[in-house]
């Protein structure tokens, strides 16, 4: 059964009685050569988790490539189309479910190298991913489908207009590469934009300990809350007790400009000026 034929996936959703859900971010990719693709391009893992699998396109290309997968789908009415258009397939179990309620620590052995790959809901795109670097699992790497747009944010250097809050949560959480782009022609129904397949790889030595996150990510939110505020300015509302002087003192320090904005600094220097403002 070819799951990207748009024949095969009407008849599908038909014989289930369903209809695509947009308010679910239902986009599902109509050429074989995309999620062969991107099954590809997850590389080692014992084990992948793969979030929203639609009808199953992805999930198949994953259970040829890989020894085990789990797909979370949070669409109830999806889940025996699954049970027929995997059926072939004896490395896969489908969990109905929200990740964002999903005890991901729970599916998977202590050990195991398990990797994310996902053409992802568009509507809850950071959320999703925010929760997955977030997670204790230590993943082998993220490749997900994300919209183009959203693909430049996340790897954009700092300094330029898309460099933002999530681009240094990802950016201290390891590295991110764009892949390959896919047009929205790929997808039925077709979306507004284009999309891009990125790679997450994490770092091998964390950033941050595990008590250090909470301080640096309210130090990179309220660096981002107000783009237009000088650094010192945006971080002087933090319960550090320093001054705004005291504040462009430690930015001087750092080789910035005591006046410098917060799309400048690396999130290496994020973590460095969390350590000095928030000492554990
Ligand atoms: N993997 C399929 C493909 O590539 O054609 C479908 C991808 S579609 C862009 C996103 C999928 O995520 C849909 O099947 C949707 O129902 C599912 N989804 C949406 N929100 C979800 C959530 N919170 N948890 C799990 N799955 C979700």
């Amino acid at each position: 059964m070819d799951l990207c034929d748009l024949s095969v996936i009407r008849e599908l959703l038909d014989a289930h009685g369903l209809r695509m859900q947009k308010s679910l971010g239902q986009n599902f990719l109509i050429d074989p050569d995309v999620p062969r693709r991107i099954a590809e391009a997850v590389g080692e893992a014992d084990e992948v988790l793969e979030i929203g699998p639609g009808i199953g396109c992805l999930t198949a290309e994953l259970c040829r490539a890989h020894p085990r997968v789990t797909a979370v789908e949070l669409d109830a009415g999806l889940i025996p189309v699954l049970s027929e258009t995997l059926a072939e397939f004896s490395n896969v179990r489908v969990i109905h479910g929200d990740i964002l309620k999903t005890d991901l620590a729970a599916l998977f052995e202590p050990g195991s190298r398990v990797a994310v790959c996902a053409n992802l809901p568009y509507y809850i795109t950071t959320p999703i991913l925010m929760e997955l670097i977030a997670s204790p699992v230590p993943f082998v790497s993220l490749t997900v489908m994300v919209q183009a747009e959203v693909a430049a944010r996340f790897t954009a250097p700092p300094g330029g207009r898309d460099y933002g809050a999530v681009t240094v949560a990802l950016g201290a959480y390891g590295t991110v590469r764009k892949l390959f782009s896919v047009s929205a022609g790929h997808f039925y129904p077709a979306p507004k934009v284009d999309s891009a397949v990125v790679r997450i790889t994490p770092r091998e030595t964390p950033l941050l300990a595990e008590k250090e996150k909470p301080a640096f990510r309210s130090v990179v939110r309220a660096a981002f809350e107000k783009r237009r505020k000088t650094l010192a300015n945006a971080l002087a509302a933090l319960p550090h007790g320093r001054s705004k002087e005291e504040l462009g003192e430690i930015l001087s320090s750092l080789g910035y400009p005591a006046d410098v904005r917060g799309e400048r600094l690396s999130p290496e220097d994020y973590a460095i000026l969390t350590r000095l403002l928030f000492p554990q």
